[in-house]
Parts: structure tokens; C-alpha cells; sequence
């Protein structure tokens, strides 16, 4: 670490849990992050700041006026700019050491797979099943670690899927595929500005105790916030043994690669949370 890294980085490594060690760890780290929007924005704005060596930021979409209320990564300047583009620009001006890689289409299929094959770390900020299901899927093939986040009116979720080991539970375990879940279009329903801001800084929080290799992770437990009524629930849960993207006879465990079933669904109606 050089002298500047010393100083910029020295509120973390004067805490005795992260230390210069975490530091380092957090400075060698590849983070991919699906979605700049409400909850890509505060957590890639955090792990840029806190020196995530890497960040590949995925988005299809370009910065739209109606975003602003809550994408804190986008400015007015940029309404019209691709929002991975946006984001890159934002991230550079906060710390321009980190290597910010924009990619600006929908993640799917081989793609998808060498993305998160290339990563360290997955962060889920998407905001529809079938995407959620593919990354899930490969984060399980390539045992990767997948922070969940979702923000819905001003209901908020979060968890960490931890698929480097066999008896994590993973999003299919607590949300299987197929099952009837109330679909919720985000294009018209409202989300409170800073339910994205808490979720997201939730998810940077839980990526750089990853990377740091500190702490304990959200795995097998899910934090729902009631932002209305400021009321946090937990609910426990474990690995579902039939699980047939984690489970110990899984195709995905097995060497073999799990599925595309959900990553094609043309006809899924873009979904922000299960109900
Ligand atoms: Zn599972």
C-alpha cells in the first residue's frame, strides 16, 4: 500500500477487525454489480470510496429524469447518458484508483456466466425474478457470494447467499422459481427514496466484510425493513436439501451447469420483490 492509500484508507484500517490486512484484501477485490439504479448507486458508491479494487457495473438502461428521486449515482447532466457509463463517471471523480468497468447491456447466459465467473463478489441490485434466478444460478455454479437487495414502496430486503460453501442456503431456496408470487412492476410503483439508499449501503456493508473476510454475513438470515413504520424483522432460514440450483444433488453443485430455464423468460413481467 503506498503512502496515499495509507491516509485515504486509514479510518478502516484503524479499526482493529479490517486493519491493514482487510484493507489489502478489499484493495484486491473484483465486485460486479447488476444494476445502477436505486440500490447499485450507494453500494457502488461505497465500495468505490472504501477501494474495491474493481467494479463492473451492468445496466442496460440510460439515465431518465424519474430516476434522480433515488439513484443518487446519476445527476441531471447525465439524464440520457448510459447509466453504466454514469455511474463509471461518478465513481472515477470519488476515487479514480479503482478500476470501474461499464457494461451496458442486459446480463444473460454465457455472458452472465464469465461476468460473475470474473468476479469475487456479486452484488444482486436488479429488480426482476428471472434475472435474480439466472444470477443466482451463477453464483452457485462458480461459488460465488451474492448480496441481495430489494426495495419495493417502502418495503426493503436484504441477505447475503454465500454459495462459496456447500450449506448455504441460495435465493432459490427461500424463493423458489415457479411458484405463484405477486408480481409488482416497478416501472409504476413507487419506492421511497432512502428504503434504496438503507438496502444499498446494507448490501456495500456486507460485500466489504466479504472481502475483508470479516464479520458475520446475512447468510441464511433475511432483514425486512418496514421503512413506514422504521420496523426491522429477521426471518432464518436454511439450505432447502432439494434445492435444485444449491442442493447436494443439484446439477449446478455437480460440475454441471445449472439451467437457463429462468434467464428466458420473454414473457416475465419485470417484478421489484417477492410479496
Ligand atoms: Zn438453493
Amino acid at each position: 500500500m503506498t503512502d496515499e492509500q495509507l491516509l485515504r484508507y486509514s479510518r478502516h484500517i484503524l479499526l482493529d477487525a479490517l486493519g491493514i490486512e482487510g484493507q489489502q484484501r478489499i484493495l484486491d477485490t473484483h465486485a460486479l454489480i447488476i444494476g445502477a439504479g436505486g440500490l447499485g448507486s450507494p453500494a457502488a458508491l461505497y465500495l468505490a470510496s472504501a477501494g474495491i479494487g474493481r467494479i463492473t457495473v451492468v445496466d442496460d438502461d440510460v439515465v431518465d429524469l424519474t430516476n434522480l428521486q433515488r439513484q443518487i449515482i446519476h445527476t441531471e447532466a447525465r439524464v440520457g447518458m448510459a447509466k453504466a457509463a454514469s455511474a463509471q463517471v461518478a465513481l472515477a471523480a470519488i476515487n479514480p484508483a479503482v478500476d470501474v468497468v461499464p457494461v451496458q447491456k442486459t446480463l444473460a447466459g454465457a455472458e452472465l456466466d464469465a461476468l460473475v465467473a470474473s468476479a469475487d463478489i456479486v452484488l444482486d441490485c436488479t429488480d426482476n425474478f428471472a434475472t435474480r434466478h439466472a444470477i443466482n444460478r451463477a453464483c452457485a455454479h462458480h461459488r460465488k457470494p451474492l448480496v441481495s437487495g430489494a426495495a419495493i414502496r417502502f418495503d426493503g430486503q436484504v441477505s447475503v447467499y454465500d454459495l462459496r460453501r456447500d450449506d448455504a442456503p441460495c435465493y432459490h431456496c427461500l424463493f423458489p422459481e415457479g411458484e405463484d408470487v405477486e408480481e409488482v412492476r416497478c416501472a409504476v410503483m413507487g419506492v421511497f427514496a432512502p428504503l434504496t439508499g438503507i438496502v444499498g449501503t446494507m448490501q456495500a456493508a456486507e460485500a466489504l466484510k466479504l472481502a475483508a473476510g470479516i464479520g458475520e454475513s446475512l447468510s441464511g438470515r433475511l432483514l425486512l425493513l418496514d421503512a413506514l413504520n422504521m420496523e426491522w424483522r429477521t426471518v432464518k432460514f436454511r439450505q432447502d436439501a432439494d434445492c435444485a440450483v444449491c442442493g447436494p444433488n443439484s446439477a449446478g453443485r455437480s460440475g454441471e451447469y445449472p439451467g437457463q430455464s429462468g434467464a428466458h423468460h420473454e414473457s416475465a413481467t419485470p417484478a421489484c420483490r417477492p410479496a
